[in-house]
């Protein structure tokens, strides 16, 4: 579907703003909401020619909306790619992503680090398919190089991770992936076209989980993949319309106004997270801290490189302790303190949110896995949120006071 007509070169914060569908024919200046499941057709001949060519015009909801192109056009001018699409979650993009890539007896490459689910999804569902993963160091490009095999399709990153903020060499993954003659796609999650756009550094595709930081204040959920028109039009949209993983109009509106604050919440965000990190590190009850925004983060000048100069909105740390039982007394006691952040497990909120990763996000993992992984019982993370960030620091000294 065509876009809204604009001159040539604007800037990424005017486009979060005016990208997208030209307004209806009653000049609604804040994008339309359209709830329909079914699109009427001027005649039969119409309807036959949009069924075979579903760019022409709307027939039905499973294949596409109004309001979900865009959102879909505005992602696709922020991250610098021809197209994007819409899906239910992150996850459903990522589940798409597999589907419209590989087929039996291919292989993956996959950081080691990446979100949890990414992991089960490549190792356990796409295994079952006969699709072989292998897993390797989030910053050892040697790993990489080594498992590439001649049936390697596919090379998948998320830079910073989760919790721990490893950040990985995104135009050498590209290298090592085009060598290959495989695709390198990164998780953008984090770091959200606002401070980061892997397509510019050799990615060939971008995943999205809008239900973070492009929603932006914890109402629904969404996905996307970004990428080349060719991909996106030809190999992803024809599954999404056979296979049903189509984000909801409501949803797409909602994210699309809040994209339109994007640019201005992620250096919020990071402002809030590089302060709360550096009073964390002065803490004589805090033994790490891990945010690449300090100079102490190992991968600290890459992560500046690749994310806008800034550390982005995730801070972990590790509180003191003898022994696992004491760490986990230690952190819980952080956490139960708070009486302003949020004990919950998501991110990409207004609101700031705390959580002990050992027995949430990675509560599924056996210790060794856990100690091999650097996850231990004493490690918190914090997404940092927009409230004032005296606040902030106040309610993680209840704690630490404490210990
Ligand atoms: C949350 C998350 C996802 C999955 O997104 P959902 O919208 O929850 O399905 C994928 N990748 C990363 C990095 C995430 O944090």
């Amino acid at each position: 579907m065509k876009g809204k007509k604009l001159p040539p070169g604007l800037h990424r914060d005017t486009l979060a703003i005016r990208a997208g569908i030209a307004p209806s024919q009653y000049g609604e200046n804040s994008e339309a909401l359209y709830l329909t499941s079914g699109f009427l057709q001027p005649d039969a001949e119409t309807s036959a020619h949009r069924f075979a060519n579903p760019q022409e015009g709307y027939t039905y909801g499973r294949t596409s909306n109004p309001t979900v192109t865009g959102f879909e056009q505005r992602l696709a001018a922020m991250e610098g790619t021809e197209a994007a699409i819409g899906t239910s979650t992150g996850m459903a993009a990522i589940l798409l992503l597999g589907m419209g890539l590989l087929k039996t007896g291919d292989h993956v490459i996959c950081s080691r680090s990446v979100f949890g689910s990414t992991l089960n999804l490549f190792a356990k569902e796409f295994g079952k398919f006969g699709v072989q993963s292998t897993f390797v160091s989030q910053t050892d490009l040697h790993e990489w190089k080594a498992a590439v095999r001649p049936n390697t399709k596919l090379l998948f990153a998320e830079t910073p991770t989760n919790p721990l903020t490893d950040v990985c060499d995104i135009q050498a993954l590209a290298d090592i992936a085009h060598g290959a003659g495989a695709l390198l796609t990164v998780d953008n999650c984090f770091c959200t076209p606002a401070l980061q756009r892997p397509t510019e550094l050799g990615a060939d595709l971008v995943i999205h989980s809008g239900t973070k930081y492009l929603d932006g204040q914890g109402r629904v959920m969404a996905g996307a993949i970004c990428g080349p028109e060719k991909l996106v039009n030809d190999v992803f949209a024809p599954i999404v319309r056979t296979a049903g993983m189509t984000l909801a109009p409501f949803n797409a509106w909602v994210v699309i106004k809040g994209l339109e604050t994007l640019g201005i919440r992620m250096q919020a965000h990071c402002a809030n997270a590089l302060a709360v990190a550096r009073f964390l590190a002065a803490q004589p009850a805090v033994t790490r801290v891990y945010y690449p925004g300090l100079e102490s983060h190992p991968q600290h000048a890459l992560a500046l490189r690749q994310q806008s100069g800034l550390g982005g909105p995730i801070v972990s740390f590790d509180v003191k302790g003898s022994d696992p039982d004491t760490l986990r007394r230690n952190a819980f006691k952080v956490i139960d303190s708070c009486e302003v952040l949020s004990i919950a497990t998501n991110l990409g909120d207004t609101k700031s949110i705390i959580s002990h990763s050992a027995t949430t996000s990675h509560g599924r993992l056996s210790e060794e896995q856990r100690q091999a992984a650097g996850i231990g019982q004493g490690l918190v993370r914090l997404a940092v949120g927009l409230e004032h960030v005296e606040d902030i620091k106040a309610d993680l000294q209840r704690g630490l006071s404490k210990l």
